[in-house]
């Protein structure tokens, strides 16, 4: 059984007491193993970081581009093998991980401009003969750590902008998948990136606990869910480091009367099921207005529900793989079956699918559910699985206080032809990230990236501008060269 170690100081660690098994969730079985970090292997990566942090510090932004350019080069000629392994550990289709990469490499092509974004603000003659300028400086070691969903697409978030900022970088990626992770940092390396600029530290709470206590810690990405954001985000704060902690989401779609109704029931079919449902961006609740709407939307889901194809990542015809353990396959059917005992009428039900050749896998088929109120449990949590529920409700603003209400404020969207219904809902609606006949608005690599409520802990979201800002302080620079023919006098008013 093969062992997935860690990537410290430039050279891979395959040495360590604890480990965990990782499992091909199409089959069932354990395949390969992760070594758990220990605090001590942790420091040892951090120690790495802060010797590689003066030289990369002062490395001119250019060429730190220049690798970045050259990272983006290798990711591609290595989609192949990157794309696989994120099938084998995670088992999304071949098509939907090659899509996670692409979403990736767009952070790296962002990070390509970073001469143009580090250049700061200017100010000449700010007062008399004084110029003043503020500039953007790395802050030192950071670290980021990523949830099983996205193994690739998440840590590019992160550590490419990170890095081309000018800071060393520490990643703890899932340890459920965590093999395309530790490939896409070797490959950094490959471009030419100094041994200790970036570390990658396999592991659970322990490697987190030591990240988050350790002093030369700047600062702290976080992406995973909601409770374990709000848990990083409190400790990274009281041990005084910058942090962003990304988490869950309940993610609505409106289905205005007026909607083009089989677009949004495309739509909806990939929003919600694509993935087996486990993105943070999925649509897992469609909120139908009026029941003319309502029976329409579920007699045309059911009919284009009935194609679809669960089944193994390398097949590339099937829509959607199995789910990431046994545990939380077990977690999504009971979520199906406390909506059935709450009185929800079970439409579509993929509690068993039929699977052949791989009938230990953790697989749900895709599921909707009609009739699904407010109070229910299956409302309330994140279900993170192919299901899809329906809310029947009688107008706009009831659906909008449905979505304002509820604790996760990630994405939403609303399918309607009424542009002016679209432009209140876009400006009333409190969610971060919000389409308009558009069901996954994951914000482009050169916007940015963030939840409100509580699917983000923290002020700047990720990725994009904010990534840049979260990643540098700035430094306001108020310069005067007098001149020895003029002199001041002392001065005890406030300089105006
Ligand atoms: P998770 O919270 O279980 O794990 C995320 C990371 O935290 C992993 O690296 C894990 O090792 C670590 N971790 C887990 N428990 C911990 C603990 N008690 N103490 C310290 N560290 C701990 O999340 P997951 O199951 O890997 O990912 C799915 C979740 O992530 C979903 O809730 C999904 O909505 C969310 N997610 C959110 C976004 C977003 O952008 N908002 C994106 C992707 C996924």
């Amino acid at each position: 059984m093969s062992t997935i170690g860690h990537l410290i100081n430039g050279k891979v660690v395959t040495e360590g007491a604890r480990k965990q098994a990782v499992y091909n969730p199409a089959t069932g079985v354990p395949e390969k193993e992760v070594l758990l970090a220990s605090r001590e292997t942790v420091e040892d990566a951090i120690a790495a970081a802060e010797a590689a942090y003066p030289a990369w510090r002062n490395t001119p932004p250019m060429k730190r581009a220049r690798i970045m350019f050259k990272y983006k080069e290798l990711l591609e000629a290595n989609a192949d093998e990157i794309c696989s392994l994120i099938g084998e550990e995670h088992g999304k289709i071949s098509h939907d991980a090659m899509g996670e990469l692409q979403r990736g490499i767009e952070n790296v092509e962002y990070a390509c401009g970073i001469p143009e974004l580090l250049k700061g603000e200017h100010s000449r003659n700010a007062g008399p003969g004084i110029d003043s300028w503020s500039e953007f400086q790395p802050l030192g070691v950071v670290a980021g750590i990523t949830p099983f969903n996205f193994p690739v697409m998440v840590p590019m978030w992160m550590f490419p902008m990170a890095i081309a900022c000018g800071n060393p970088f520490i990643l703890k990626p899932s340890e459920r998948d965590p093999s395309s992770t530790l490939l896409i940092a070797q490959l950094l390396q490959e471009a030419g990136l100094p041994d200790g600029v970036l570390n990658v530290v396999n592991g659970d709470k322990e490697a987190v606990d030591t990240l988050l206590s350790d002093e030369r810690i700047k600062a702290v990405s976080f992406v995973g869910s909601t409770p374990v954001a709000e848990y990083i985000y409190t400790t990274a704060n009281a041990n005084g480091k910058r942090c962003q902690a990304l988490g869950g989401a309940k993610n609505h779609a409106i289905i205005m009367p007026d909607a083009d109704l089989d677009n949004a029931v495309n739509q909806l079919v990939g929003a919600a099921f694509g993935s087996s449902g486990e993105r943070c961006m999925a649509l897992s609740v469609a909120v139908a207005v009026g029941d003319t709407t309502a029976d329409a939307l579920i007699s045309k889901m059911k009919a284009a529900m009935a194609s679809l194809k669960v089944g193994v990542h390398s097949e590339s015809s099937n829509d959607f793989g199995p789910l990431i353990t046994g545990a939380h396959r077990d977690k999504v059917v009971g979520f199906i079956d406390s909506a059935e005992a709450d009185g929800a009428k079970i439409v579509v039900d993929g509690r068993n699918p039929e699977v052949p050749d791989y009938k230990n896998g953790f697989f749900v088929g895709g599921t909707l559910i009609d009739q699904v109120t407010p109070e229910m449990e299956s409302y309330r949590q994140e279900i993170f699985g192919p299901v899809l529920q329906v809310i029947r409700v009688d107008t706009m603003e009831e659906a909008m206080k449905l979505i304002n209400d509820h604790e996760y404020g990630n994405g939403t969207c609303i399918f309607t032809r009424d542009g002016e219904a679209a432009r209140y809902f876009s400006d009333h609606v409190q969610v971060g990230m919000v389409g308009i006949n558009v069901p996954l608005p994951v914000p482009v690599a050169y916007h940015s990236f963030g939840g409100w409520k509580r699917s983000l802990f923290g002020d700047l979201h990720a990725y994009g501008p904010d990534g840049v800002r979260f990643y540098t302080k700035r430094k306001t620079i108020t310069k005067r060269w007098p001149s020895a023919s003029v002199r001041e006098g002392v001065s005890f008013s406030m300089p105006t």
